[in-house]
C-alpha cells in the first residue's frame, strides 16, 4: 500500500464515497475527455478506478499510463455534477497530480514534455511573485499593443509561420479591451471613475479580488466590476498584497505552494477585513474569475489540517461570492438598453465547482434590450482549462472546435463568459473557427449598459 501520500490521504477520506460508486457510467457523457476519446481509462470513472489501484499499491505510481490519464483529465469537474453519489472528484484529481509530482518522479516517472516542465516552473517561481509576474504580464502588453505584432498577426503571416504561435497570441490578443469584432462598443474601460449610489442606500462593504490574471491582462474587467459594484450600493475596499490565488497551482497537483498563497491572502484581506465573518462584520470578497472563485471558496478545506489557519480559512471562504451571485442576490440595478443577441459559455468552475449555474443569465437578462440565445452544452468545457490549452494542444482545439460550432449556430453577436481563461480560449476559438462574435465578460456588459445610461463620471 502505499503510504502517507496525499491521494492516499484523500482517498481514505473520500472511501464512503468512492465505495459508493455504483459504476452507473452517468458521468461518461459528461466527461469531455471520454466525449473525445472513447476510452473508460479517460473517463472520471475510470480514472477514480486508477487512482484507487495506486493507493491500494496495485498500480505503481510511476506507471506512465497513469500519469498519462490523470494529465488529460480537464479538471472541468462536470462528472462532479453528474455523479449521483457525490463523489468529490476535484480534491482527488489535485491529490492524484500531487502524488505523481512527489512520489512519481522520485521513483523515475517522466515529468511531462519542455512545455509541461517550462509551465511548472513559471507556475512555481514566477505566480508567487507579484514583481517577477507583473514584469511578464508587462512584456506581454507590450506585445500585444505592439504595432509590427499585430501587423504579423492580423494579416496571416504569424499563421503562416507557426499555427501554434498564432494560437498562443491569439490568448494574448484576446485579452485586450478593444478584442473581437466589436458588435457592440466596451467603451467603459475608457472611463476610470466609480458611479454615485443610488440615493437614501446604506452602502453593502465589499472588497473585490483582483487575481494576477484578471489584473495583468483583464485590468479593464477589474474596473468594470468596481464601478457596477458602486453602482449597486457598494462600497468598496481595496486591499493590497493581495497574491494569485493559487487555483492554477492547486490544478497542477502544487498543493504547497497553493496553501502558502492562501496564507498570505487570508492575512492580506484579514487586515482590513477583520478574521469574523457576521452580519456585524459583512464584508463580502467580490470575485470576478470563475476557477480563483472555486479555490477561494475552498480555502477552508486546502489548509483544514493547519492549526492557525483552518477556522480563519473557513472564515475566508464564508465570505467569498462571484460576482454575478451577489449582484443576484442584492437586486441589480437597470441601466440602459444594449439591443444585442447574446449568448453565454458558463465556466466549468462556476456552474460545476461553485454550483452558480444561473446568476450570469440572470445579470443578462437584467440589462434591458438583450435578446439571449441559449447555447447548447453551455456548462461543458471549452478546453482552455487553466493552462490546459498549452500543454494539451490536441485535445484543447478538438473541444473547442465543438463549442464554438455550437456558439455559431445560437447566431449571437456577443459571447459573454466570466472567467479569463475561457475568454482567452473562447476569443482564440472565434478567430480560429471564424465566428463572427465578441467575447465579453458578463459584467463588462452590465458595466457598458450603465455608462450608456449616464451612471459614471466624466473622467476629470
Ligand atoms: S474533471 Fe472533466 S475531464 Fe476530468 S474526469 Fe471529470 S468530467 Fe472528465
Ligand atoms: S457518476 Fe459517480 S457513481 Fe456513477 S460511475 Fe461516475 S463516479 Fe461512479
Amino acid at each position: 500500500m502505499l503510504q502517507h501520500t496525499s491521494l492516499h490521504t484523500t482517498l481514505d477520506a473520500e472511501m464512503d464515497k468512492i465505495l459508493g460508486c455504483i459504476h452507473c457510467g452517468l458521468c461518461l457523457p459528461a466527461c469531455p475527455t471520454y466525449q473525445q476519446v472513447g476510452n473508460e481509462n479517460d473517463s472520471p470513472r475510470g480514472r477514480i478506478y486508477l487512482m484507487r489501484a495506486v493507493a491500494e499499491g496495485k498500480l505503481d505510481v510511476a506507471n506512465p499510463a497513469f500519469a498519462r490519464h490523470i494529465d488529460l483529465c480537464l479538471g472541468c469537474r462536470a462528472c462532479e455534477t453528474a455523479c449521483p453519489a457525490g463523489v468529490n472528484y476535484g480534491h482527488l484529481l489535485e491529490s492524484a497530480r500531487e502524488t505523481i509530482n512527489e512520489h512519481g518522479a522520485k521513483k523515475g516517472a517522466k515529468s511531462g514534455s519542455f512545455q509541461k516542465l517550462m509551465l511548472r516552473l513559471a507556475l512555481r517561481h514566477v505566480f508567487p511573485y507579484p514583481k517577477r509576474l507583473e514584469k511578464v504580464f508587462a512584456l506581454s502588453r507590450v506585445m500585444r499593443g505592439n504595432a509590427l505584432i499585430k501587423f504579423a498577426y492580423n494579416r496571416g503571416i504569424v499563421r503562416k509561420i507557426s499555427r501554434k504561435a498564432d494560437f498562443a497570441l491569439s490568448l494574448l490578443m484576446t485579452t485586450a479591451p478593444t478584442a473581437g469584432s466589436q458588435n457592440v462598443k466596451i467603451k467603459a474601460a475608457e472611463q476610470a471613475q466609480p458611479a454615485a449610489a443610488e440615493p437614501g442606500q446604506s452602502l453593502l462593504p465589499v472588497a473585490v479580488f483582483t487575481g494576477c490574471v484578471m489584473e495583468g491582462l483583464f485590468k479593464h474587467a477589474n474596473d468594470a466590476t468596481k464601478r457596477v459594484l458602486s453602482a449597486n450600493n457598494c462600497q468598496n475596499i481595496e486591499v493590497p498584497k493581495q497574491l494569485c490565488c493559487g487555483a492554477l497551482h492547486a490544478h497542477s497537483g502544487d498543493l504547497e505552494t497553493a496553501r502558502k498563497l492562501a496564507r498570505q491572502n487570508i492575512d492580506a484581506f484579514e487586515r482590513f477585513l477583520g478574521s469574523d465573518h457576521n452580519p456585524e462584520n459583512p464584508a463580502t470578497i467580490i470575485i470576478n474569475a470563475a476557477g480563483c472563485g472555486a479555490l477561494l471558496k475552498e480555502y477552508g478545506p486546502l489548509l483544514k489540517d493547519d492549526p492557525a489557519y483552518a477556522a480563519r480559512a473557513e472564515a475566508f471562504s464564508r465570505r467569498v461570492k462571484d460576482v454575478t451571485e451577489f449582484l443576484v442576490a442584492n437586486g441589480i440595478r437597470p441601466g440602459a438598453e444594449i439591443k444585442q443577441q447574446v449568448t453565454l459559455d458558463a465556466p466549468c468552475h462556476l456552474y460545476h465547482a461553485q454550483r452558480v449555474m444561473t446568476a450570469p443569465q440572470q445579470v443578462l437578462a437584467a440589462i434591458p434590450g438583450v435578446e439571449y440565445r441559449q447555447l447548447e452544452g453551455m456548462q461543458d468545457c471549452c478546453g482552455g482549462a487553466g493552462i490546459y490549452n498549452l500543454s494539451e494542444p490536441e485535445m484543447s482545439e478538438g473541444i473547442l472546435s465543438d463549442k464554438i460550432g455550437k456558439v455559431k449556430a445560437t447566431g449571437a453577436r456577443l459571447l459573454a463568459t466570466a472567467n479569463p481563461g475561457c475568454h482567452m480560449q473562447l476569443g482564440a476559438g472565434v478567430r480560429l473557427f471564424q465566428a463572427d462574435c465578441q467575447v465579453v465578460h458578463v459584467v463588462e456588459l452590465l458595466d457598458e449598459s450603465y455608462r450608456q445610461a449616464g451612471f459614471y463620471q466624466p473622467e476629470a
